[in-house]
């Protein structure tokens, strides 16, 4: 175990020098104080968890004190915003501090959200608010728990200084992990203002020290391509599978290692909607639930536009129609274990796709459904949840469609509940709990965060004493208006 000060650098990225990040120091927060931490993000970086309790802990997370080794600096990249490409986008309030590696071997990115103005922040302020702050710490750990590919959250940092949104509001920082911080609009920034000889080096650079197997490849950058893909796939797999829904699936958000990435107005589905629109900033539904799969597809195929100077269109074009089978297959597999069934069988996806129409419409809440199956035998279960559905002759005729198929499985029920309770999980991060874990940070009370994260760290476990956090929510819970602003 180490502390903050014996924290190994290497900064690879930073030695691309000037073309791809702009040095810059953090503008540190006014009285800093630590909201929360994450004790298994900090393992991968390994620091004890007592390393939280130094007050240099908050400091580090504030931007007040840099680590000995890091190098801060703004990376830029463009991307598309709701369809429409934007040349001049981010990194504005991020700096990668630097590339730590652990004992191990692996390499994490410390990067500092909320950090200042960089040059490429335009019009803002560089700073992010802490109710922000709080979700994507909480998701990003949910996620991870739950076994969902993702970014890591450090910590969060509270402070006095003032941020103005819609209403005055206080600055705090995140401190995020993540193997790489490279997105999508990376590529697109060095495509589209013309430097293919920086575009090489980045993917050169990715290539090298994310995607070493592609070396192997005859044509290494469309097996790079291919490997993204099908990385992208598997996730939105797993947020298709588990409710989640991004929010904002611009390109300057997806990671280029197909990590769940970059969070703002995301939400857990509470009862089954496809057409959940999560971020009421969303007029249209771009980035509804059901959508987010022609989207990750959309977004791949400007990535693809991106590397064309180096991979011959034709093949783009046939990896790129690999992905909405691959999705479904990933899909399925995990909605397969959902549901408690190990084997491939050929009525599989109908079985499924007819078990969500009938959710639809219906108040079924979308983790409890699949929980309350796997606590009891199915038949029992089945007769309670019934109960939830409007169209009753359709449920009954699906109930035995599946009984059918449980019973051709062959395994025993005490083999299919243990397998059930640890593809289900009993918590998932509802906006509500969310929500009011942040009203209480905001007056001052860091506990029903810290509480929350400590529960959802541990999702499909029961937790003797946290029920309520497991509960259906409440019918105002279900209606809160989350935004891009943060
Ligand atoms: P987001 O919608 O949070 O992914 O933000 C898109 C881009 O806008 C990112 O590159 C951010 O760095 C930048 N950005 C967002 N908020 C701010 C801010 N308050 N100040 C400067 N840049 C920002
Ligand atoms: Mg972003």
């Amino acid at each position: 175990m180490k502390t903050l000060a014996e924290l190994a650098f290497d900064n690879r990225f930073a030695r691309l020098g000037d073309t791809f990040s702009t040095p810059i120091a953090p503008q540190p927060l006014d009285a800093p104080r630590l909201v929360v931490a994450s004790e298994s993000a900090m393992a991968l970086l390994d620091l004890g968890p007592e390393q939280a309790h130094d007050p240099r802990f908050a400091e580090f997370c504030a931007g007040h004190w840099l680590a000995p080794g890091s190098e801060p600096r703004a990376m830029v990249y463009s991307g598309h915003q709701f369809g429409v490409y934007n040349p001049q986008l981010g990194d504005g309030r991020g700096l990668l501090l630097g590339e730590v590696v652990n004992a191990a071997g692996d390499y994490w990115d410390l990067h500092l959200k909320g950090a200042g103005s960089t040059p490429y922040s335009r019009m803002g302020d560089g700073r992010a608010v802490l109710r922000s702050s709080i979700r994507e710490f909480l998701a990003s750990e949910h996620l991870a728990a739950l076994g969902i590919p993702s970014s890591r959250a450090l910590a969060v940092t509270d402070s006095s200084t003032p941020v103005w949104r819609e209403r005055r509001e206080r600055g705090a920082m995140l401190m995020r992990l993540a193997p790489s911080h490279v997105r999508f609009g990376h590529f697109e920034f060095f495509y589209y203002t013309r430097q293919h000889d920086a575009l090489r080096e980045l993917l050169d650079f990715i290539v090298a020290n994310h995607y070493p197997d592609c070396l192997e490849h005859p044509e290494p950058y469309h097996s790079f391509f291919h490997q993204v893909l099908e990385r992208t796939a598997e996730m939105v797999g797993y947020w298709q599978a588990y409710g989640f829904c991004h929010g904002v699936m611009n390109t300057d958000n997806m990671s280029i290692l197909g990590i769940t990435f970059d969070f703002g107005p995301y939400a857990f589905l509470d009862d089954f909607d496809p057409q959940y629109i999560c971020n009421h900033s969303d007029d249209t539904g771009r980035y509804s639930f059901d959508n987010q799969v022609p989207i990750a597809h959309w977004n791949l195929s400007a990535l693809a536009q991106a590397l064309t100077p180096f991979v011959g269109k034709d093949a783009l074009l046939a990896t790129l129609n690999r992905f909405l089978p691959r999705f479904r297959e990933h899909w399925l597999g995990l909605m397969r274990g959902r549901l408690g069934l190990t084997q491939a069988h050929e009525g599989d996806r109908a079985l499924v796709q007819d078990l969500l129409r009938l959710m639809q419409g219906s108040a079924v809440d979308f983790t409890r459904f699949f929980r309350e199956l796997s606590e009891s035998p199915a038949d029992q279960a089945l007769r309670r949840l019934r109960e939830d559905f409007v169209d009753l002759a359709g449920f009954d005729a699906w109930s035995e469609r599946y009984l059918n198929r449980v019973a051709n499985e062959g395994r025993s029920a005490g083999e299919r509940r243990a397998q059930m309770l640890a593809a289900n999980p009993r918590y998932i991060l509802r906006n509500y709990l969310a929500q009011q874990a942040i009203e209480a940070a905001e007056q001052g009370d860091y506990d029903p965060v810290r509480e929350l994260h400590a529960v959802l760290s541990r999702p499909f476990d029961e937790q003797p004493g946290k029920e309520r956090f497991a509960e259906r929510p409440p019918e105002w819970g279900k209606h809160l208006e989350i935004s891009c602003s943060s």
